[in-house]
């Protein structure tokens, strides 16, 4: 079932609940008052017949003063102490005696008789002879069945009419509140069929719930268009990269198979060629799957680190790999991080600063406001106009000048990430042909707070 029909069914349901039991409460209530005011009446014409009777001195015509004391409609009996019948006049149209309860305990008792309400009541009276007799007076009351029946047709005539303007509201109400809904569910669907990501046009509604959840949809929207367009610059930048080292391989194979192996030298060649785009293909691989890693929020194991010692660790196999000279300076502080993560982090750096300058690299352990690591290198350098691309994936300033160092261009996408991660902040200042300066300052000083 749709939203507006329950909504509809649901409140017109609600609101006939409430209109009968409040008509049913008022019906009540109106029956009561007239039943009270008829034994307010009836116990009038008692107190009265009681005071005429305490005036007689014997029963002679004491007919005659009862009959002027018949209520409408009604009848007068008088019983003695043993319940024997003095006296029964009644005074109806028709001659059939009117029955009646009576209840000991009530003021008066309401019976039907033929349809119409019986109400009837008991009072104690001094005979003339001075023994004590109860006399009932009952009264039928077609006037009052005549109003209630005409109430109860008012009451439900009002009800079925309350309901008309009762529906149409409910129905308005659920329009204005359903029909951003269903816009935005036409908007979803068109997106799903057309894979696009349009965003929903907010009509003038102040700060509304729609509104707010149509502001959500679209910022929702935004971010899965940033995504879907990473993902595909993503997807494509890889395949670019694999495409070379994949053109070379098939290249140097298809060499092969035309000469044969015969030729020593191009058998080497082709080798040699093969195994290094192999390897190189391989780097780009765990860089990319470091890179998806990264981003499913790994667990971070904070701990209190001693920065020169981690520098020196690096710069000795550094040394041993690469033959490159690292001198590090300042005081061995120690900052809360997470020791493997940020190790690699200061090897992206360095190894950059490796690969591009021929040069020693110099790295500097500042503690001021912030702590600091500045890894300073006397290379190429880096022009102005790409330092903010350069946490890009896939970013090379020179692109020929990179194949030739087998980078990839994921170094410092990666390097950003873990920067995150660690909250340190990082800073580039460089100069072409004069060299490069990276900062990385520790946002959040302190140890076990930042576990
Ligand atoms: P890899 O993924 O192997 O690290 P990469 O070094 O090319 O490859 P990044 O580390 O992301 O990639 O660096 C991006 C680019 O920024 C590099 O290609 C280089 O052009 C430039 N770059 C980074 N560091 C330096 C530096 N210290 N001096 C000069 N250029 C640099
Ligand atoms: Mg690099």
């Amino acid at each position: 079932m749709k939203l507006n029909t329950k909504v509809n069914i649901l409140s017109t349901l609600l609101t006939l609940i409430i209109l009968i039991s409040s008509y049913t409460g008022i019906y009540f209530l109106f029956k009561n008052l007239a039943y009270d005011t008829e034994y307010a009446q009836l116990q009038n014409r008692a107190d009265e017949l009681v005071a005429a009777v305490s005036m007689l001195e014997s029963v002679e015509n004491i007919d005659s003063l009862f009959q002027a004391y018949i209520p409408p409609n009604g009848s007068l009996r008088v019983v003695n102490e043993q319940d024997k019948p003095l006296l029964h006049i009644q005074e109806t149209a028709s001659a059939e005696r009117i029955p009646y309860t009576i209840e000991k305990n009530a003021n008066f008792t309401v019976s039907l008789w033929n349809q119409t309400p019986v109400i009837a009541m008991a009072y104690p009276l001094i005979w003339p002879d001075h023994t004590v007799v109860t006399v009932e007076l009952v009264q039928s009351l077609p006037d009052i069945a005549k109003n209630m029946e005409l109430l109860k047709w008012i009451l439900i005539l009002m009800t079925l009419v309350a309901m008309v303007p009762i529906y149409l509201a409910s129905v308005v109400l659920v329009r204005i509140i359903v029909r951003p809904i269903q816009s935005l569910t036409t908007t979803m669907q068109k997106n799903i069929e057309t894979s696009r990501y349009e965003q929903i046009t907010l009509q003038n509604r102040n700060r509304d719930e729609i509104a707010e959840m149509t502001q959500t949809y679209n910022k929702f929207m935004q971010q899965v268009e940033t995504n879907y367009t990473k993902q595909q610059q993503f997807i494509g930048n890889a395949s670019h990269e694999l495409k070379t080292p994949l053109t070379v391989i098939e290249s140097y194979a298809k060499l092969l198979e035309r000469r044969g192996f015969s030729n020593e030298s191009v058998n080497k060649e082709a080798l040699e060629a093969i195994l290094k785009e192999t390897s190189n293909m391989k780097q780009l691989m765990e860089q990319m799957l470091q890179l998806a890693k990264a981003s499913e929020q790994p667990k971070m194991e904070w701990a209190t680190v001693a920065i020169k010692s981690l520098l020196t660790d690096i710069s000795q196999s550094m040394k041993q790999a690469y033959g490159t000279d690292i001198i590090i300076s300042g005081e061995n502080i120690t900052v809360a991080s997470d020791e493997a993560k940020l190790k690699q982090l200061l090897f992206i750096f360095l190894d950059n600063a490796r690969k591009y300058s021929e040069k020693t690299i110099d790295v500097r352990i500042v503690s001021e406001d912030l702590i600091k690591i500045c890894v300073t290198d006397y290379g190429v350098g880096i022009p102005e106009e790409d330092i903010p691309h350069l946490f890009d994936r896939f970013y090379r300033v020179d692109k020929a000048r990179n194949r030739k160092t087998g980078g990839t261009g994921l170094g410092l996408a990666i390097a950003k990430q873990l920067a995150d991660l660690l909250k340190i902040d990082m800073g580039f200042t460089s100069k072409v042909g004069v060299g490069t300066t990276v900062t990385l300052s520790f946002t959040k000083r302190g140890t076990s707070d930042e576990k």
